[in-house]
Parts: structure tokens; C-alpha cells; sequence
């Protein structure tokens, strides 16, 4: 089932290359995302067999779980904030990039309807700009996208979130179908752009270069 792909990474982290697996901890796996939908993508696999089979919103119900896998999502969260540093501003001591908070162009959190079996976290540069965002759901999927009706509904739910509420409408598969169909907006300056796929990859570029700037300048 291509919906196990993750599971090899758990099951023997050592045996893919560093570049792949960036580190074992006793509880997680990190990874790089291979099909990466923004600058960094990694994502966070929890080993606990006794958890890695549920969906977020039931094995995130644990709040002890929650707090460990937390506690592992901030080291990677640091590792993906340096990397995306060195990704803008380049290397050595002049590089700059002194200024910036950025863990703040950061996001970590799960999909209400993951795509892909085994409990993972993601956690990813904010600007949304890959050569893999090719479809609408990767967009509908990953930008914070916020139903206007309703301010704490999206399909990228941060681990901030969670434990989910019980009369959350996202429990729901009609609602988290009902997310990933609405327009598009800008994560960055909250212009709409209805359904038009084209539309906001292209704006998305030119964030991406705005984006950029403003970090350097920062
Ligand atoms: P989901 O939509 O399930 O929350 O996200 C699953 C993620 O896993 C996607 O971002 C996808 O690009 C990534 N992915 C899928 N297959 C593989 C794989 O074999 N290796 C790695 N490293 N990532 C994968
Ligand atoms: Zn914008």
C-alpha cells in the first residue's frame, strides 16, 4: 500500500541516508519530506507502535503522548528554522539573519485527513513555495486557510491545537472535504483568489521573493 511509504523510516531509520533521516531520537524520527511543499519540509514520526496506526486527532487525545511528541516537534522545529536561515541568508558570519525569529516562519502541525498511514508531524517553512505544489490540494492542504466563518477551522491543524475538541466539525470526513474546496488565499497578505490554482501559485512566487527580502532586511 503506497499509503505505508512512511513506514520504513520507523522501522529501520538507520538504514536510509542522512540526507533523508536527519535524526533518531528514543521517541521520533525525523525525516525530510520527499516531496517537499515549501523551502524546508520535515516531517516528525513518532515511534510508538501503540500510536503510529491512529489518526492524529485520536492519538493526540493522549495528553502525555501530546507533550513528548511536542517536546520532540520543538528540536526539529529548531533544526528546520537553521536550515531555512542558511537557505535565505547563506552561510558564514556575515551571512545576517541575526534579527529574524525564525521559528516564526515555521509551522508545525498535522492534516485533519492525512494522505499517508503512519502518525506523522509536519513541519514546514510558512512561505508554501516548492516545484511541488502541483495540485490544489497541496496548497488547500498546507497554507493556513482559514474558513472565514469560523477562525479555527483549517485542514493544517498546528499541534498547538490539539487535543482536539470534541464538537470540533473537522472530527468530521464532510468537513475536512469541505476545507480542501474552498477558495485560496494569500498566507501572506490574505488576498483571495477563489479556485483558481494558477492564480495563487503565481502570487505565491512573488510572496516567496517579498518574503525573502523582508527576511534579509530584518
Ligand atoms: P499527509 O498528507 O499524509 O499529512 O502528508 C504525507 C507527507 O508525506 C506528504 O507531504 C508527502 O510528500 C510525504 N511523503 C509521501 N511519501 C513519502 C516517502 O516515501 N518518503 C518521504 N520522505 N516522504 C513521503
Ligand atoms: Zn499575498
Amino acid at each position: 500500500d503506497p499509503r505505508d511509504g512512511l513506514a520504513p523510516y520507523i522501522i529501520s531509520p538507520s538504514a536510509h541516508p542522512p540526507s533523508i533521516v536527519l535524526k533518531e531520537t528514543p521517541t521520533s524520527v525525523f525525516i525530510r519530506d520527499a516531496f517537499p511543499k515549501a523551502l524546508v519540509h520535515a516531517l516528525l514520526l513518532p515511534r510508538d507502535p501503540e500510536k503510529t496506526m491512529l489518526h492524529p486527532f485520536e492519538a493526540f487525545k493522549d495528553e502525555g503522548f501530546l507533550a513528548q511528541v511536542r517536546a520532540d516537534a520543538e528540536e526539529l522545529k529548531g533544526l528546520v528554522a537553521r536550515e531555512l536561515r542558511r537557505k535565505i541568508c547563506g552561510r558564514g558570519t556575515v551571512a545576517g539573519g541575526g534579527g529574524v525569529n525564525w521559528g516564526a516562519e515555521v509551522r508545525v502541525g498535522v492534516h485533519a485527513g492525512p494522505s499517508m498511514n503512519h502518525l506523522h508531524v509536519h513541519v514546514i517553512s510558512r512561505e508554501g513555495f516548492s516545484d511541488r505544489v502541483k495540485k490544489r490540494v497541496h496548497y488547500s492542504a498546507l497554507l493556513p486557510h482559514p474558513d472565514p466563518n469560523s477562525f479555527n477551522t483549517a485542514f493544517f491543524v498546528p499541534l498547538d491545537e490539539l487535543p482536539l475538541r470534541g464538537d470540533d466539525p473537522r472530527w468530521e470526513h464532510h468537513e475536512r472535504a469541505r476545507l480542501l474546496k474552498m477558495d485560496y488565499t494569500c498566507w501572506r497578505c490574505g488576498r483571495g483568489f477563489k479556485n483558481s490554482f494558477v492564480g495563487i501559485k503565481q502570487h505565491i512566487a512573488e510572496e516567496f521573493v517579498e518574503w525573502k527580502k523582508a527576511l534579509l532586511e530584518a
